[in-house]
C-alpha cells in the first residue's frame, strides 16, 4: 500500500496542471481500490460550497457543473463533519441528495474523506462501488492518507485560484497568490526572477522571435553536450569497468533521441522560445519515466532531467535569450531572497518583493520593512521562473499577490495606492516633531537600518538616531569577513551621517536564518544553535576586529552604542565586556583615542528576560528584540510561514513578559528600549510607551503612523491601556482593545495594516 500510495503521490505532484493532477488522482485511486467510481469535489473560493472537478465512474458532463453547498448531500456531510463516512448503502441515507446530473443511483457503497489543510476543509475525496457492501478498514486508511498527501498537494492550486481557472478558462492567466504579509505597502511592477533559467522548472513562457535561429541555438546546444559527453567519456574510458562507459552511450543516445528533438522542435514551431519547447519535450519524457514501476526506467528520469539541464545551461548562454531586466519598475521574485539579492537592485527600480519561503520576520521582509518595499512572503512551491515579465500587483498588507491582474483589479489597486501616499504626504508633516503624547510625554523613536539604502531612507523620517543597525547584512553581501579598515570605513559614514544623535551597533548576529556565504553553518535547528553572540565569543578574532572598527569610528564623534545579541547568560556579557575592554587597551596602547561606549544587552530569550536585572547591573541599556523574544517564548519558528497565523508578538505571555523586563530594567536604573517589529505597530506603540518603554525602534517605513498615534493620545491614556492590556486572556481580544483605542483616536485610517 505505502509503494502505491507514494507512487501515485510522485505522479500527482508532477502533473503539469491542476486537470491533470486531478484525472491522475482519480483514475488511480479507482484502479487501487478496485471501486466504480472515484471523485473529488473542491471549495469554491468562497469557501461555502464544494465544486465536482474531477470523476471517473460518475458523469463526466457534471465536471465543474455540480456543486454542492456547505452541509448539503454526503459530500457536504463529510466537509461539515470533517471526518471520513463510511455508508454500505448510501442511497438509504437520509442526507443523501440525489443530483440528476450525477448518475449515482447505481452506487450504494459510499466513502467520502475530507481534504484538510491547515484546518481548513479543501475539498472532499469520494470512492463508491455499485453493490451495498462495506469498505475493509484498509480501504479507510487508505483513502484518509492519500487524501491527507493530496491535500497538501492541491492546497496551492486551489488558493492560487487554479480551481477557478479550471472551470473558467476565459480567466486563464489572472492568478491570485496567497502568502504572508512581508512588509506593508502596495506595489505594481514586472516580475523579475534572478537566477533564471537555472533549472528546468523555471524556464519561463516566451513567443520565439525568430523560429529558425531558436532552432539553430537548440541544435547547437545538443550538439555542444554531445561533445561534452564524448569528451568526458574518452578521458574516463582507462579508469572506467566496460559498464560505465556504456552509459556515456546511452545518454548520448537519449539526447538525440530524435523524438525528444522532435518534440522540441515542434515546440518553436507552435512559437515557443527553445528554452521553454526543450522544458515541455524534457519535462513530459521525464514524467513518463518516472510512472515506470521499473527502477531502471525510474532512475532513467533522473538523467534525462539532467542532461535537459545541462543543454538548457548551454541555450542560457545564447545571446538570443539573454533575459534583459524589465524595464520600469520590477518585483523581484525568488524562491529565497538573499540580503546580496536586495543589495544588488537598484532602489529607483525596486518597486516590491515576493518570496517562496519564509515570513514576515524573515531578516528579507525586515529590510524590505527597513527600505520601505511592500514584500509578499511563503507564497509557497510555485513555478515562479514561469512568472518571469508578468504584470504583478503586490499587497503587502493582505499578502497577496495578483498575477496579470484584470483592470478592475488594477484600479483598485491604484486607488488604495493613491489613499497610501496622500496619507503619507500628510505624515510627512510630523517629520520634524517629537513623538510626544498630548500632555506632552515624550518618547524618542529610533530607527533600524542594516544597509546603506535603509540609512538613507532612515535620515528622511525624522528619528532621534539609529536603535538597531544590525551589522551583520553588510557582511551577508560580500565574499569574505570585511577586515577592520573595511569595517571603519563602512561604520564611520553611519556614524556621521546622524552625528550627535546616537547610533546602537550590534555586534555581529549571524545564524537562524542570516548564513554568510563563505562561513556556511549547518544545523537542523539553526534558530536554536550557533547564533549573534554564541558564534563571537566562538570567534573571538572576529568580534575583537568588528568592535575595534566600531571603536575607531567612533573617534571624535562620541555617538556610538554597542549592543550585544542573543544573549542567554550573565556570563556571556562578561566575556563580551572582557573582550571590548581588551579592544580599548590594545587601541589606546597603539594610539588611537577611542573613549568607552555605552553597552547595551538585547533581551530576546526567555532566560535572559528572567535574568534582566542581573544582565542590567553590567551594562548601560536594555533592548528588547521582541521578534526573538516572541520566537523563544511563542516556540513558534519566526521564519516559517507554515505557523505565522501562530506568531504574535501581542501574546499575553509577550506582554507579561515585556511588563517584567521593564520593571526589572527600570529597577536597576536602565533605561528600556524595544526593537523588534512590534514598535512598528502603532496601537502596540502606545501600549508600550503606556507600559513604560523609554525608547522605540520601528521600522522606518513605520516611523510616520506611530508618531502620529503617540501623538493623539495622552500618557495617562496609554497607562490605562497597557492596564487594561495586561489583563486580558487572548491576541485577539488584545487587537481589539487596541483597534478600538485608535479608532476612539480619530486614526481608523491605519487599523488592519499588518505592519
Ligand atoms: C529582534 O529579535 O527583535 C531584533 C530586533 O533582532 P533581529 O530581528 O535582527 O533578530
Ligand atoms: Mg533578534
Amino acid at each position: 500500500m505505502l509503494a502505491t500510495l507514494r507512487r501515485i503521490v510522485q505522479e500527482v505532484s508532477a502533473a503539469p496542471d491542476l486537470p491533470k493532477a486531478l484525472a491522475i488522482t482519480v483514475n488511480r485511486i479507482r484502479d487501487t481500490m478496485q471501486v466504480a467510481a472515484c471523485t473529488v469535489y473542491l471549495a469554491d473560493e468562497d469557501n461555502r460550497s464544494y465544486r465536482l472537478m474531477a470523476t471517473v465512474g460518475l458523469n463526466p458532463q457534471a465536471v465543474g457543473q455540480v456543486r454542492l453547498n456547505h452541509g448539503e448531500g454526503l459530500v457536504g456531510l463529510v466537509a461539515e463533519r470533517q471526518e471520513p463516512i463510511h455508508l454500505e448503502d448510501a442511497l438509504r441515507h437520509p442526507r443523501f441528495h440525489p443530483v440528476s446530473a450525477l448518475g449515482e443511483e447505481a452506487y450504494h457503497a459510499f466513502l467520502g474523506a475530507p481534504l484538510i489543510q491547515y484546518r481548513r476543509v479543501l475539498g472532499v475525496l469520494v470512492v463508491q462501488d455499485t453493490a451495498v457492501r462495506q469498505f475493509q478498514p484498509d480501504d479507510v486508511d487508505f483513502l484518509v492518507t492519500i487524501a491527507a498527501q493530496l491535500a497538501s498537494i492541491l492546497n496551492h492550486a486551489i488558493l492560487s485560484g487554479a480551481t477557478q481557472e479550471l472551470l473558467d478558462p476565459l480567466t486563464t492567466g489572472v492568478r491570485t497568490l496567497h502568502g504572508v504579509p512581508g512588509a506593508p505597502g502596495i506595489a505594481m511592477g514586472i516580475v523579475t526572477v534572478p537566477h533564471l533559467l537555472a533549472d528546468l522548472d523555471d524556464v519561463p513562457d516566451r513567443p520565439a522571435q525568430n523560429g529558425a535561429a531558436e532552432e539553430a541555438a537548440l541544435h547547437a546546444a545538443i550538439a555542444a553536450v554531445e561533445q561534452e559527453l564524448c569528451a568526458a567519456s574518452d578521458r574516463l574510458a582507462p579508469r572506467l569497468p566496460p559498464t560505465e562507459q556504456a552509459l556515456f552511450a546511452v545518454y548520448r543516445m537519449m539526447l538525440s533521441s530524435d523524438s525528444l528533438i522532435g518534440e522540441a522542435r515542434a515546440g518553436i514551431q507552435a512559437g515557443h522560445w527553445a528554452p521553454a519547447a526543450w522544458r515541455d519535450a524534457v519535462l513530459a519524457r521525464v514524467r513518463l519515466l518516472e510512472q515506470a514501476e521499473d527502477p531502471y526506467l525510474s532512475t532513467r528520469a533522473e538523467d534525462i532531467r539532467d542532461l535537459g539541464r545541462r543543454v538548457l545551461h548551454r541555450l542560457r548562454a545564447a545571446p538570443l535569450h539573454a533575459l534583459e531586466p524589465a524595464a520600469g519598475r520590477c518585483v523581484l521574485a525568488a524562491e529565497e531572497m538573499s540580503v546580496a539579492h536586495l543589495a544588488a537592485a537598484p532602489p529607483e527600480q525596486l518597486a516590491g518583493i515576493v518570496c517562496l519561503r519564509g515570513s514576515a520576520l524573515s531578516h528579507v521582509a525586515l529590510l524590505a520593512r527597513a527600505m520601505g518595499i511592500p514584500a509578499v512572503m511563503g507564497l509557497g512551491d510555485r513555478p515562479l521562473g514561469r512568472f518571469e515579465g508578468s504584470e504583478v500587483i503586490v499587497d503587502g498588507y493582505r499578502g497577496r499577490v495578483y498575477l496579470n491582474p484584470d483592470p478592475a483589479t488594477r484600479a483598485e489597486y491604484q486607488r488604495i495606492m493613491s489613499a497610501d501616499a496622500k496619507l503619507s504626504a500628510e505624515l510627512g508633516n510630523l517629520r520634524d516633531l517629537p513623538a510626544e503624547t498630548r500632555d506632552g510625554y515624550r518618547i524618542p523613536l529610533y530607527a533600524k537600518a542594516g544597509l546603506p539604502a535603509d540609512v538613507a531612507a532612515a535620515r528622511t523620517v525624522g528619528v532621534e538616531g539609529i536603535g538597531l543597525y544590525r551589522t551583520e547584512f553588510a557582511f551577508m553581501v560580500r565574499e569574505s569577513f570585511p577586515s577592520e579598515e573595511e569595517q571603519v570605513a563602512l561604520y564611520r559614514p553611519i556614524l556621521t551621517a546622524f552625528t550627535p544623535r546616537p547610533v546602537v551597533m550590534r555586534t555581529l548576529d549571524i545564524g537562524g536564518d542570516k548564513n554568510l556565504p563563505y562561513f556556511a553553518i549547518a544545523e537542523s535547528n539553526p534558530f536554536l544553535g550557533w547564533r549573534g553572540m554564541r558564534f563571537t565569543l566562538d570567534h573571538p578574532d572576529i568580534f575583537l576586529t568588528q568592535v575595534r572598527a566600531m571603536l575607531r569610528a567612533n573617534i571624535g564623534l562620541d555617538t556610538l552604542r554597542i549592543l550585544f545579541p542573543m544573549i542567554t547568560t550573565v556570563e556571556e556579557v562578561d566575556e563580551a565586556l572582557r573582550l571590548l575592554a581588551r579592544a580599548e587597551q590594545e587601541l589606546r596602547e597603539e594610539g588611537y583615542a577611542v573613549t568607552h561606549p555605552p553597552v547595551g544587552v538585547m533581551i530576546e530569550v526567555p532566560a535572559a528576560a528572567w535574568q534582566t536585572g542581573q544582565l542590567a547591573q553590567r551594562v548601560d541599556f536594555l533592548s528588547v528584540g521582541a521578534n526573538d523574544l516572541t520566537q523563544y517564548l511563542l516556540a513558534v519558528d519566526r521564519d516559517n510561514a507554515r505557523v505565522a497565523n501562530l506568531y504574535d508578538s501581542l501574546h499575553p505571555a509577550m506582554l507579561k513578559t515585556l511588563a517584567h523586563i521593564i520593571e526589572q530594567g527600570h529597577r536597576a536604573g536602565r533605561p528600556v528600549n524595544l526593537g523588534g517589529e512590534l514598535a512598528s505597530d502603532p496601537g502596540a506603540a502606545v501600549l508600550l510607551l503606556g507600559m513604560g518603554v523609554d525608547g522605540l525602534n520601528p521600522s522606518t517605513v513605520s516611523v510616520p503612523r506611530v508618531k502620529w498615534a503617540i501623538r493623539s493620545f495622552t500618557h495617562a491614556e496609554a497607562r490605562e491601556l497597557a492596564q487594561q492590556a495586561l489583563e486580558l486572556d487572548t491576541v485577539r481580544q488584545i487587537r481589539r482593545l487596541l483597534d478600538a483605542a485608535l479608532r476612539r483616536a480619530g486614526l481608523d485610517e491605519i487599523i488592519h495594516e499588518p505592519t
